[in-house]
């Protein structure tokens, strides 16, 4: 029998998980999506042939808007195992008090919560097993999630890291959202430092020696991070290249096509054909990549905010139902996502 799965919440990142879960008709059963508003993206829900659900005093707005409703958030509650919450920030901690714990449905949260709404915080590369059985599991955000990705990548290949010091230049607002900036700035984001990812790793891969620091700039595509990585042995950068091709969910942007931004990263999303110009792999520019005195590692990385922690998400939820251990999830899901998998360079 698939799990059967609620999606609460279908913005920018409910909606890529509710199609996402679609990809897997024979491990998960996608039974509905709550939305509190009858706007564009529930209208796109329903002609997809989605069953949308939302609060019972909403109903009749639904229903004056013409976009027709399932059932209630109870309701939906009903005929789910999990459910996968996407609302925004912050919503994510009242619906589990009001809502998942009450009715006892374990619940997958996104990394807008704060750590303490999960039992886990997760990166499948990380620590997958530790998910196994747990009944609240808290997929971290996009800049933690390709942080733990490339740390991951590094410790799984033997290498011990001695500190990681992260700049991280992140997108002012999603594409769709009209009322964000900065339109014409540079904004420490936050001035203080560490800003909130480092600590925010450190739920994930708890012994790691981490800070990180942030502006926000005016762009909507993706982040960049700027990384310098010091590890107590030495390597080689060609070391280096063949570890980030060896592993899952990274993509090296290679040298000498002319794809030196994170524009023309998107361009070639779209010129692809991924389905919303999505790009689920940290990519990191080949030609960024220096290693100075064998121990210190330099590379730029492009983070696809809207899409990146996706694949995370299906790995929680086979993790927590113990449908599979960590690498066969890992290869499903990328392979189901249609990701490039380790040993190759943008797909060709
Ligand atoms: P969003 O605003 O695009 O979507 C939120 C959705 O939840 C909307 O459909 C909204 O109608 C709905 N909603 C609002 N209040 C609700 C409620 N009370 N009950 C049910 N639904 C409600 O937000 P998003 O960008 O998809 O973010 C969702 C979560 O994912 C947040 O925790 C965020 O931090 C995290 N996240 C976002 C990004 C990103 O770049 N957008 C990346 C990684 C993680």
């Amino acid at each position: 029998m698939p799990i059967r799965i609620g999606v609460f919440g279908y913005g920018t990142i409910g909606k890529r998980i509710a199609d996402a879960i679609l990809k897997f008709s024979d491990e998960f059963e996608l039974v509905g999506v709550l939305k509190p508003t009858p706007d564009y993206e529930a209208d796109i829900a329903v002609r997809k042939g989605l069953k949308v659900y939302t609060y019972p005093e909403r109903v009749n707005d639904f229903e004056k808007a013409g976009i027709p409703v399932a059932g209630t958030v109870d309701e939906l509650l009903e005929r789910i195992d999990l459910a996968i919450d996407a609302t925004p920030a912050k919503v994510g901690k009242e619906m589990k008090v009001k809502y998942y714990q009450p009715r006892g449905r374990p619940a997958v949260f996104q990394g807008g919560e704060k750590a303490d709404v999960a039992d886990v915080s997760f990166s499948a590369l990380a620590n997958y097993e530790s998910a196994r059985g747990v009944r609240y599991v808290r997929v971290v955000s996009c800049n933690t999630t390709g942080i733990c990705r490339l740390l991951s990548a590094l410790k799984l290949h033997g290498l011990k890291i001695r500190r990681a010091r992260i700049f991280l230049v992140r997108r002012g607002a999603d594409p769709k959202e009209h009322k964000r900036g900065p339109i014409n700035d540079i904004v420490p984001d936050p001035v203080t430092v560490p800003s909130h990812h480092g600590p925010d790793v450190k739920t994930v891969i708890p012994d790691i020696d981490i800070v990180t620091m942030a502006v926000a700039v005016p762009v909507t595509i993706m982040h960049m991070h700027l990384v310098n990585i010091e590890l107590e042995e030495t390597v080689t950068r060609q070391d280096v290249i063949r570890i980030l091709e060896e592993t899952p969910r990274i993509m090296l942007v290679p040298e000498g096509r002319r794809m030196d931004s994170l524009a023309q990263l998107i361009e070639w999303a779209r010129d692809v054909g991924r389905y919303r110009g999505d790009i689920m792999e940290n990519c990191i520019f080949e030609g960024s990549l220096t290693v100075y005195d064998g121990r210190e590692i330099y590379l730029m990385m492009g983070i696809h905010q809207e899409s990146i922690v996706i694949p995370e998400n299906i790995d929680a939820v086979r993790a927590m139902f113990n449908l599979a251990d960590k690498w066969t999830s890992i290869e499903r899901t990328d392979k189901g996502l249609g990701l490039i998998t380790s040993g190759k360079r943008y797909g060709l």
